[in-house]
């Protein structure tokens, strides 16, 4: 039976989210509102109509709705989009990645998309702010090969102020799920002045060696790509004025995270 869900888009061939080439669907809808959000038009749940947007929308049934970000879609057009891509799958050992907003949200529309790709052989990822209940792990844990699992302030009052909401529950479900097996990959955005300070990085560390089992640590710079969206959309941007991080902190974070033990590399 097929499930309906909100997605904004679809990326084919994207090479940041998991391994190998991938194809990226975009959920709509997402619990944290993040000052740094890349991706402003997914933080609300149904689709929004915009007097100037002129983002493309990948689905062909909306593509000519230069107003409107996001689609109510089902899991069979879905996994038709994801299905064209297999070749490119199986000569890179890629897959397809769920990913948002906060795929999470939407269990059921998830859980089905999980399933159907399973039956197709298909590998998948999602990526997570690990803000939801934990028993939604629970339920996917075995449909799905990866998480790309966010990790981003480590203060609580500080996780508030700058993603509207709290961080426990977040580090619960990652120190559960990384007990539960090996499928974590942990992403770190880099903000500066905001997450790279001495303090939140020591405690990432501490926190980071006391899960049982990471596969990877990915490292991603804060970018300004998402300026002309925040334009666009006619949404308040929170950090305007804010610069990426330089190589060479990258690189130095890069050493520092790699004295865990665990695979460093800046980028998904
Ligand atoms: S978790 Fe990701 S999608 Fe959600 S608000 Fe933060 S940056 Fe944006």
């Amino acid at each position: 039976m097929s499930v309906k869900g909100f997605i904004f888009d679809i990326k084919k061939y994207s090479i940041n989210d998991g391994p190998g080439i991938r194809t990226t669907v975009f959920f709509k809808g997402c619990p944290l509102k993040c000052w740094w959000c890349h991706n402003p038009e997914s933080q609300r749940k149904l689709p929004e109509e915009f007097e100037e947007c002129t983002f493309r929308w990948h689905l062909s049934h909306d593509y000519e709705n230069k107003h409107r970000v996001g689609s109510e879609v089902t899991s069979d057009e879905v996994l038709a989009e994801i299905k064209k891509d297999i070749p490119f799958y199986e000569e890179s050992k890629g897959g397809a990645t769920f990913s948002g907003g906060e795929p999470m949200l939407q269990i059921n529309f998830l859980n089905e998309l999980l399933i159907l790709c399973k039956t197709n052989n298909i590998t998948t990822a999602i990526d997570t702010t690990g803000y939801t209940d934990y028993k939604n792990f629970e339920l996917i844990y075995n449909q799905t090969d990866l998480f790309l699992f966010d990790l981003k302030l480590m203060d609580d009052d500080l996780h508030i102020k700058y993603t509207g909401v709290s961080n426990k529950i977040i580090h619960e479900n990652l120190k559960r799920i990384t007990d539960t097996g090996d499928k974590v990959i942990l992403r770190i955005p880099i903000i500066p002045s905001v997450n790279d300070t001495e303090k939140n990085l020591d405690e990432m560390i501490k926190f980071i060696r006391s899960l049982k089992k990471i596969r990877e640590i990915n490292l991603l710079p804060y970018h300004k790509s998402a300026n002309s969206k925040y334009d666009k959309m006619k949404k308040e941007n929170k950090l305007p004025e804010l610069e990426p991080p330089s190589k060479e902190e990258m690189n130095q974070l890069k050493d520092f995270f790699a004295s865990t033990g665990i695979k460093v590399k800046v980028g998904g």
